[in-house]
């Protein structure tokens, strides 16, 4: 029962089986297949053929027809009778070319063009031969492709827009496979690494030879998002030295249609700009735009943290709350941008004179603060201070002129930690403003009291104001003597406020205030007024000697105002005065802050033939020469110096020499502030021409001063 071999379809020798497989295959087949004879007339067409054929008829709005259509339909029929002409022709042209060649086409992709449906098909032709191989026909089979053709255009349709966008992005795209391999990149990408595109396909970052530190981070990035499946992201900079540059990578994890994920898409962003703009911001939040010192914010934040650490470790904190001394009236004088050019120059040598840890701030103006931290026990904020003011004692250029500049500075210090920053940034102000009371170029310690100060200052601008408009003050008068033969040669005319309620007031207290209040002009031409009226009276009445003088004091701003040398004028018309009775006392840092404005009006005063004198120079006798020019042709040494006398030689020689350089160029020496007798002989040693001081008699009323005229006595009396 062995029927293992025997075949399961009996096999008829006429070929019976293979007509029957064929008929059903073609009745059954949806491909369109067909047997063509050698004149291109269809011999047999599958269920394919009439389908297509029917479709088509249909779409041309012949569905009867289609309806009827049957696979005897085609027999005998060439595609003559089926299609357009042209696309007959054609279609049996290539049969032709197959029976004479015997060569057919395999899997072809074809376009319908029988009519506009855009179809698509894969086809296959050939010779049909017998069973001798001779050639006796043709044959065909097509298969409809449309919808995968569609389909596989918009695929690439989509990664074409795709490209598009990403070669158009900013950032450089790299797409990476699992072996972290690019697949694919931007311009923008290949350029970063500085190749072709082409040159990254298939390579690693590290193959590419980047920097290894980046190829380690991005990796380690990559292969995140490979195994989590999240976006993750990584920055890292390169370049360190000169321009740092800065990047952000965000890797994005890319599946296929089945979920795995495939590789990365990693996009990497320039962040360069947007750091350094960053940095700008923040430098700026906390820096004064000028001078690039810290500004309000960042001291009172150092302050805090200063404060915070003596809890730590017991110390002590100081501020130096510096202010500029005249520095309006430079800026007025010489435009804003010079004044810039100081204040940016101050920061610096502030910051020369500081340590690393210290924290000098603009808060404004002409207004710094310098923050000490941690002072040892052994250091000294108040010394420390006079080195910020001896940082100012090189004069300052502008342009190429060179300015001296001096400033106030109010010292506070603390080793509470529980101190509040406010407060002392104000108790150290209140310091700052005492010291601009004294006199200015100094510096004050903060003192619980100056709070009661700051209050009483306060009202005393409010009664300044009021005292001038009353006329609230008198004059004083201190006897100047020549120190050859003790004779009264002059007096200095000194103001005093007689206050309402607190009293008599020296200059001391209101000359600042009233320069501060612009209350000065009218001031001193009051003074001016009442010196030279008194003078009048006093030539009117008693018998003067020759060449007798009033003293005047003048302040900076009179000097800078144009008004002045009318004013001068007038009132020495007014009481009929010679211009060598008047001698005007004015200071040397008003000069040289104001040269451009009191060059002029000490050109004019020496025209008219006034006498100057320059009252205290202080530490400023190098630019003697250089005022001499000016016409100044007296100098006055003030207290300091005489003081000084009594000192080592040092000092003395010191004076002495500024003396002899004096007289050299032909100027008188006036020592004041001679108070001893000690003193009167060291003087009078140095060859000085006169003397003023307590020595001989202090300010004195104009009576007093009446009757030491009359009588000559020359004693040393006192008011
Ligand atoms: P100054 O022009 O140097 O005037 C001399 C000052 O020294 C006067 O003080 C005088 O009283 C004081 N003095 C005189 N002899 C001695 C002495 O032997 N020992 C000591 N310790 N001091 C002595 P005063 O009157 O308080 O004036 C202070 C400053 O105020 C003056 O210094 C001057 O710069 C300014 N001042 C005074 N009156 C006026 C004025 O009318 N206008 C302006 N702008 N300033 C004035
Ligand atoms: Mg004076
Ligand atoms: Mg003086």
């Amino acid at each position: 029962m062995d029927d293992v071999g025997a075949p399961i379809v009996p096999v008829t020798p006429d070929g019976h089986l293979e007509r029957v497989c064929l008929r059903n295959l073609l009745a059954s087949s949806d491909e369109a297949v067909y047997f063509k004879d050698l004149a291109n007339r269809f011999v047999l067409v599958s269920r394919g053929v009439v389908q297509h054929h029917a479709e088509r008829l249909a779409r041309l709005g012949r569905a009867e027809e289609a309806a009827r259509l049957g696979p005897e339909s085609f027999i005998g029929k060439t595609d003559m009778d089926l299609v357009d002409e042209p696309v007959a022709l054609c279609w049996m042209a290539e049969e032709q070319r197959m029976i004479e060649t015997g060569e057919g086409i395999t899997d072809v992709l074809e376009r319908d063009t029988t009519d506009n449906s855009g179809g698509w098909f894969r086809t296959s032709k050939g010779p049909l031969r017998d069973d001798d191989g001779r050639i006796i026909g043709t044959f065909g089979v097509s298969r409809d492709v449309t919808g995968q053709v569609r389909a596989e255009q918009a695929v690439a349709q989509r990664e074409a827009e795709l490209r598009a966008v990403v070669d158009s992005s900013p950032d450089a795209v790299g797409f990476y496979d699992r072996e972290l391999r690019y697949c694919y990149v931007n311009a923008k990408a290949a350029a970063m690494v500085g190749a072709t595109p082409e040159a990254l396909i298939g390579r690693t970052d590290a193959e590419l030879g980047r920097p290894d530190d980046v190829v380690a981070l991005v990796a380690a990035g990559l292969e995140r998002a490979l195994s989590t499946r999240q976006m993750c992201e990584v920055e890292y900079s390169v370049g360190g030295g000169g321009r740092k540059s800065w990047f952000q990578v965000r890797m994005v994890p890319h599946m296929d249609a089945e979920g795995s994920v495939v590789g990365v898409v990693a996009a990497t962003r320039d962040l360069t700009e947007l750091k350094e703009a960053q940095e700008v911001l923040a430098h700026q939040a906390l820096h004064d735009p000028l001078t690039g010192a810290a500004n309000r914010l960042a001291l009172m934040d150092h302050l805090q943290g200063a404060l915070a650490s003596l809890e730590r470790e017991p110390g002590r904190v100081a501020l130096l709350f510096i202010d500029l001394d005249n520095f309006k009236l430079i800026n007025d004088a010489r435009g804003h941008d010079a004044g810039d050019e100081l204040l940016v120059e101050v920061a610096g040598r502030l910051a020369q004179a500081t340590r690393g840890s210290d924290t000098v701030a603009r808060l404004g103006g002409d207004e710094f603060v310098v923050l000490l931290e941690r002072l040892s026990p052994s250091d000294d904020a108040y010394l420390f201070a006079d080195r910020v003011i001896a940082t100012f004692s090189d004069p300052f250029s502008l342009g190429d002129e060179r300015l001296r500049l001096t400033a106030s500075v109010g010292v506070v210090v603390t080793s509470d930690s529980r101190a509040e920053p406010g407060e002392l940034l104000r108790d150290a102000d209140l310091a700052m403003y005492r010291a601009k009371q004294k006199g200015r170029d100094r510096v004050e310690l903060f003192h619980p009291m100056l709070r009661g100060h700051a209050r009483a200052a306060k009202r005393l601008a409010a009664d300044l104001r009021k005292a001038v408009v009353e006329g609230q003050f008198f004059l004083l008068y201190q006897p100047l003597y020549a120190l050859g033969d003790t004779t009264l040669v002059g007096v200095e005319a000194l103001v005093r406020w007689r206050h309402p309620t607190i009293g008599v007031l020296g200059p001391e207290e209101f000359i600042s205030l009233a320069e501060e209040l612009d209350l000065i002009g009218a001031l001193g031409s009051w003074v001016l007024d009442e010196a030279c009226g008194q003078l009048a009276r006093w030539k009117a009445s008693l018998d003067l000697g020759p060449g007798f003088y009033m003293a005047v004091n003048v302040s900076t701003r009179q000097l800078a105002s144009s008004e002045f040398v009318g004013q001068v004028a007038a009132v020495l018309e007014a009481n009929q005065l010679g211009p060598g009775e008047l001698c005007l006392e004015i200071t040397e840092a008003g000069l040289l802050e104001e040269r451009a404005r009191c060059g002029e009006t000490l050109d004019a005063l020496v025209a008219m033939g006034a006498r100057l004198s320059l009252d205290d120079p202080g530490a400023g006798y190098s630019s003697l020469a250089y005022l001499h020019a000016f016409g100044v042709n007296t100098l006055k040494i003030g207290r300091g110096f005489v003081e000084r006398l009594g000192g080592g030689t040092a000092n003395a020689s010191v004076v002495a020499a500024v003396v002899a350089m004096a007289h050299a160029l032909g100027m008188s020496v006036v020592a004041e502030g001679v108070e001893t007798e000690s003193e009167l002989r060291k003087v009078t040693e140095l060859d000085c021409d006169e003397v003023q001081g307590f020595v001989f008699a202090k300010p004195l009323t104009a009576e007093v001063v009446a009757g030491l005229l009359a009588g000559q006595t020359g004693s040393a009396l006192t008011a």
